[in-house]
Formats: structure tokens, C-alpha cells, sequence
């Protein structure tokens, strides 16, 4: 009896969460012991433009378990997103952790700092389609190549944060995107189902290559880690109750994955999305929205138009499908060809 007591006591030591659990790890300069924490930085060293620094913080916690990886600000002023991730890093305690939390809160520091939408001003490209990245491209190419090596690749499992952008006038929701694998599709839809997010995009088109990704979650998802995507916030503001949103679907993942104790309520019967029918304007001038984030709209409904700078309409924008508006355009600005809403089509429990 007692050699065998022994014998699954040592089972226990050797095995391989336990060694994990025991060993420090390191992301870019956060070095974190288990059962603690700490903040560094990815650095990416200068190449055809300037060199940045990627704030990290890694949560090591004091039992084994999981790496589930979380990141914002691909788009530096999708505000809601950003702050909530600082919230978290400010609320998660290691000593409660099974498993490691690596946290990204800004990556597009440029676009942040200068108050540019949706792309990093250094090169104008989306932070979020040039994955898996370049170790020899512009800034975004570094950034999103050592976004794959060091986070991506380290991790079983991982969030990107996105929101309504300055422009966006977006009603929450997330993306269960389906690689055609049942067992990690299963795993992503009850991540959806766990963040809790009532409004589902269910995303089939995705690129498939490993090595032409495009988007981050796609990069953890093609490399057989379990990624979602969710949005909250609009139009540069940071309400609580968004940010709230995105706080409390974190941790009711945690809690799904098993990295932090206590129970949650995965949504039973959510809004799922089949389709995303995009309006673009045909015209340039001012744009003057006619419905709000969310609403729901019959196929034709005028939900906008365009005026010229003399205030004569030159566009009236109409739902194409009946669906709910997932954002609009919320300010004036408009050329021709850009996005006055997306409108998602409800379809049946998947
Ligand atoms: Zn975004």
C-alpha cells in the first residue's frame, strides 16, 4: 500500500504538468515564476522602418494547466477591447491560476498613440491580415511574425479582442470560427458559448493554409490551438458596460478551461450569424445613418444616405437581406467604396 502511494506520489512529480508548473516562463522580458506574475515587453528590432516594443504580461500560476494566450489592440483605437484587457491584468491573481495567462493589452502602439483606425500608420496595414508575418517585412510583418513565434506557437489556447473601431458603430458579438476539425470546433464553440457574447458569427471561409493565416485567431486555429475572436466597444468610447463584457467572457473561459475555479452559465440560446452581407457606399460625401447598432432590419429597409457637401442625397444606402445591423458608419466621413454597415443574417442553432 504505501509503495504504492509512493510510486503514484512520484507519477505526480515527474509528470509533465508538474514539471511545467515548476519551471519559470518567459515571454519576450516577462519572466514569471509560478505563482507570480510579470510585465516586459516583445521587443522587434528596427528592419526597413522603426523598431517597437509589444507589452506583455504573463501570469504563471501556482498548479499546472493550460497556456490560453489574450489579445487586443491589433487596432490600436478599439478603446473597449484594450481597456478591458488592462482590467484584467490588473484583477487576475496567479496564486488562483491553473495553467499560464500570456496577456498582449496594445500591440498597435502607432495607432494608438496617433489615433489612427484601423491600420498601423507606420505602413499602412491592418494588424490583423498579415499573418503568420515577416521577420524581413515592414513593422507589421515583424510584429505579427514574433506575435506567431512567441505567443501563437506557446500557446494551447487563445482570444483576440477587437471592438466597434473610432469609425463603428458596433453592437457586441463574437466569432466561432468552424476549421472543419469536429473536435476543435466543438472546443471554439464552447469558448463562444463560455465568453457569452449573445450575437455568434459562425466564420466557415477562413483561409486554411498555416502559412498564409491572414487573421491571428486563424493562425492559433490552423495550428490546431482552439482560438476565438470577439468584439465590444464603438466609435472610440469606453463604456463600462462594454468593457464589462469582455471582462466577465474572459474569465467564463478560464473557468471553461479550468484555469480558475468557480462556475458559469454558457449561454443557451444565442443569436447565430450564418452570413455577413456587407453595404458599401457608391458615392462619396457625408453619410447620415437612419438606424442604430443592433436593430434588426427587413431586406430593403433604407437604413442610410449620402448627401453631397450641398446636402442633396446622392445614396440611400438598404439593407440587402433582412438580418440585424452587427455595426454602421458612425461619422460623416464617407468616400466611395467604404463600408456604411454590416448587416449579419440570423440562422438556426448550428
Ligand atoms: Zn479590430
Amino acid at each position: 500500500m504505501k509503495f504504492r502511494l509512493l510510486a503514484v506520489l512520484l507519477l505526480y512529480l515527474f509528470s509533465a504538468g508538474y514539471a511545467m508548473s515548476q519551471t519559470n516562463f518567459t515571454v519576450g522580458s516577462a519572466t514569471a515564476a509560478p505563482g507570480q506574475k510579470a510585465f516586459g515587453a516583445i521587443e522587434i528590432p528596427a528592419g526597413a522602418d522603426a523598431a517597437t516594443s509589444i507589452p506583455v504580461a504573463v501570469f504563471h500560476g501556482a498548479k499546472p494547466g493550460p497556456v490560453l494566450a489574450l489579445v487586443s489592440g491589433l487596432h490600436g483605437t478599439e478603446y473597449a477591447s484594450i481597456i478591458a484587457l488592462e482590467k484584467l491584468i490588473q484583477t487576475l491573481d496567479p496564486a488562483q491560476i491553473s495553467g499560464t495567462v500570456i496577456i498582449l493589452p496594445l500591440v498597435n502602439i502607432p495607432s494608438f498613440e496617433q489615433k489612427v483606425p484601423h491600420v498601423n500608420p507606420l505602413d499602412g496595414k491592418s494588424m490583423n491580415r498579415f499573418y503568420p508575418g515577416n521577420p524581413e517585412g515592414s513593422q507589421t510583418d515583424r510584429v505579427s511574425w514574433a506575435i506567431t513565434k512567441q505567443v501563437v506557437e506557446r500557446c494551447d489556447y487563445l482570444i483576440d479582442y477587437h471592438g466597434g473601431d473610432l469609425d463603428e458603430n458596433l453592437r457586441p458579438y463574437a466569432y466561432w470560427p468552424k476549421s472543419g476539425n469536429a473536435k476543435q470546433d466543438a472546443i471554439t464553440r464552447d469558448m463562444v458559448l463560455a465568453f457569452g457574447l449573445d450575437h455568434i458569427i459562425i466564420w466557415s471561409d477562413r483561409p486554411k493554409d498555416p502559412n498564409a493565416s491572414r487573421y491571428l485567431d486563424n493562425t492559433a486555429n490552423t495550428r490546431g490551438k482552439p482560438a476565438i475572436a470577439v468584439e465590444a466597444g464603438h466609435s472610440g468610447t469606453v463604456e463600462p458596460a462594454d468593457v464589462q463584457l469582455l471582462v466577465n467572457g474572459s474569465l467564463n473561459v478560464m473557468r471553461y478551461l479550468k484555469m480558475l475555479p468557480g462556475t458559469f452559465a454558457p449561454l443557451e440560446h444565442p443569436v447565430w450569424i450564418g452570413k455577413v452581407d456587407t453595404v458599401e457606399s457608391e458615392q462619396p460625401g457625408i453619410f447620415y445613418p437612419l438606424v442604430q447598432r443592433g436593430t434588426y432590419v427587413e431586406q430593403g429597409m433604407k437604413i442610410g444616405y449620402v448627401t453631397d457637401f450641398f446636402g442633396r442625397t446622392v445614396f440611400a444606402a438598404k439593407a440587402p437581406s433582412a438580418g440585424v445591423v452587427l455595426y454602421i458608419c458612425a461619422v460623416p466621413s464617407m468616400k466611395k467604396g467604404d463600408t456604411i454597415a454590416n448587416i449579419g443574417e440570423v440562422t438556426t442553432n448550428p
